[in-house]
């Protein structure tokens, strides 16, 4: 039995997945009368192509891997979702996750009945490796991992996430939600080395377009043939595959957007920090920065009350009074730190 396969829960295994009208015939007809659908509104009467094809393959063109190493979900949630439902038993097997970081992973651990194991961060955000191996036991199937962290804004040494991935008996989630806005190279590029290795991107962030749902874990085709069984058929709608193909053509632009965040980003943490009661500002890898405050509690509900919307982490594992602002428009940078300095 292939390593994946003996990581794989037993009714997954098993699994005789739906095969729907689009899987069983995908070739060109003039008279489609297979799926009980409607002849009338042209063109969104038909279901979609439930495996994505023409945009798998124009993606896979561009991260430079195979359209068999993709699977789309809807947003990066479901992929996370689904990881636990092919690989954790409920009440048998456990995750392992940093603390602070995405707060998905948790979640989708209890709605599944999976265990949850979290290990903070060393106080300067970076990972405690021998903590986290040490965590991991023989009933730990997924080790997830978010670089460029949320919320601490970090990106993990690329050594640190290879020793895990080398001594984990199980699948390692690199979550890359936020890779675009740092300079450091994907984990994509190393698939073909480590077939324990999923990784997650998503066009919520850089690619602006949360609105729309659709997110993406790359993997061995093993893995990927796993998502696909246990996923919903049509999970990724017409709409969504013809707009992510016309995003597709719009890279540049993506660059551009990207390129103006981080110069958006530089200018407001250098104006942040002159402001008094900013005590932190963390060095951040995304489009967002962690700000430790005096009092930020009260900041926090201020700013609301002027019409401002920050993302209070005071509570949140090792973010003791911290704030996690979005990098908006120059504009938008501006009102919060006019707002701000109202304050003092
Ligand atoms: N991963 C991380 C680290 C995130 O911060 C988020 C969203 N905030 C997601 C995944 C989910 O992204 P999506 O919109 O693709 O579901």
């Amino acid at each position: 039995m292939k390593k994946i396969e003996q990581w794989v829960r037993p009714n997954i295994r098993q699994l005789k997945p739906y095969s729907s009208a689009r899987n069983e015939f995908s070739g060109e007809a003039s008279v489609w009368l297979d799926a009980n659908e409607s002849p009338f509104n042209l063109p969104y009467n038909r279901y979609p192509d439930p495996l994505q094809n023409d945009l798998k393959e124009k993606l896979a063109k561009q991260r430079g891997v195979m359209p068999e190493n993709i699977f789309l979900g809807v947003g990066s949630d479901e992929a996370i979702d689904l990881l636990y439902r092919i690989f954790c038993e409920p009440g048998r097997d456990n995750a392992v996750s940093i603390t602070p970081t995405y707060g998905m992973y948790r979640v989708c651990a209890d709605i599944n009945g999976v265990e949850y194991r979290e290990v903070p961060l060393k106080k300067d955000f970076s990972l405690d490796c021998d903590a986290i191996l040490q965590t991991i036991d023989t009933h730990s199937r997924l080790l997830f991992l978010c670089s460029p962290n949320n919320p601490t804004g970090n990106v993990f040494p690329a050594i640190e996430i290879e020793r895990l991935i080398t001594a984990f008996d199980g699948i390692v989630v690199v979550d890359e939600a936020y890779i675009d806005f740092s300079s450091r190279p994907s984990w994509i590029r190393r698939l073909n080395e480590f077939h324990n290795l999923v990784v997650l991107q998503t066009f919520s962030k850089a690619w602006g377009s949360a609105g729309v749902r659709l997110g993406m874990a790359f993997a061995s085709p093993d893995i990927i043939g796993y998502y696909n069984q246990v996923k919903y058929p049509y999970n990724i709608s017409d709409l969504v595959q013809r707009y992510a193909m016309e995003m597709l053509d719009r890279e540049n632009e993506v660059r551009r957007w990207v390129d103006e965040i981080l110069s958006v980003r530089s200018r407001f943490v250098e104006r942040l920090s002159d402001i008094p009661m900013v005590k932190t500002v963390y060095p951040s890898d995304a489009n967002f920065v962690l700000v430790k405050m005096v009092e930020s509690e009260k900041i926090y509900l201020r700013l609301v009350t002027d019409g401002i919307v920050v993302r209070n982490r005071s509570k949140v594992a090792l973010c003791g009074d911290c704030l996690r602002i979005t990098i908006g428009t120059d504009r938008e940078m501006n009102v919060l730190l006019e707002t701000l300095k109202s304050y003092s």
